[in-house]
């Protein structure tokens, strides 16, 4: 049994959220590339250092340095039986070089969320995370000491690339570099849309309801 599966969807979409509890649910890893880029840039390494202004800029970082840590990760021996890829791919050449990789079985389901840009900007904007990246939000999941994580007890903070000013433009990326990914998978029949709107537990469900119908198992 294999699971090959991508979500793809706006900044804010809910993509960490539901992949967390679809990777714990479906014993697959949740392969998230922002959150292996912002630990390379707290562990400043040279790749870190690399990416950290372009990513609190609200820019992609290069093509070649994201496939090179997805390639590594892929490869890893718990992939072996599927995945769940979380902001990869997010260029053409990014899909394109997925799809070379998987060779003729490829990807088995695309996901993506809808979700109407107001709700995006008040999701994002309320958003506080730790630095182990646990998230929570100001006021539709607010932790229960204001500023600190329930489960490590770090404190909270907004992303760089989380402020108002960088919102609008990381929505720009996605829709000119992003959305185009979503023709590339529909005209192939590997894409369902869902509706990423609404409280997290129904869209949860409507995702879950998907995985069940289009991958093995
Ligand atoms: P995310 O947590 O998925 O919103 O990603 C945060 C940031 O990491 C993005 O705004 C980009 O700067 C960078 N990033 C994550 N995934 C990719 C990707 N597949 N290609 C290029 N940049 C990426």
């Amino acid at each position: 049994m294999k699971r090959r599966t991508l979500l793809v969807g706006p900044p804010g979409s809910g993509k960490g959220t539901h992949a967390k509890r679809i990777s714990s649910r479906f014993k697959i890893p949740h392969v998230a590339t922002g959150d292996m880029l912002r630990a390379e840039v707290a562990a400043a390494t040279t790749l870190g250092l690399a990416v950290r202004d372009v990513m609190e800029g609200g820019d992609l970082v290069p093509d070649e340095l994201v496939l090179e840590i997805v390639t590594t990760r892929l490869s890893q021996p718990d992939a072996s039986r599927g995945w769940l890829l979380d902001g990869f791919p997010r260029t053409i050449p990014q899909a394109l070089a997925l799809d070379d990789r998987m060779g003729s079985r490829g990807i088995d389901l695309v996901l993506t969320l809808e979700v109407p840009r107001a709700e995006i900007v008040g999701r994002i904007s309320g958003r506080r995370s730790c630095s182990s990246g646990h998230v929570f939000h100001v006021d539709a999941d607010p932790p229960r000491r204001e500023g600190f994580c329930d489960f490590d007890g770090e404190t909270l903070f907004q992303r760089q690339d989380d402020r108002p000013e960088v919102v609008l433009s990381r929505l720009e990326v996605y829709e000119r570099e992003t959305e185009p990914l979503l023709g590339h998978y529909r005209t192939s029949g590997r894409l369902v849309e869902v509706d990423g709107s609404g409280p997290p537990g129904e869209v949860y469900a409507r995702v879950e309801a998907v995985f069940l119908d289009r991958t093995d198992g």
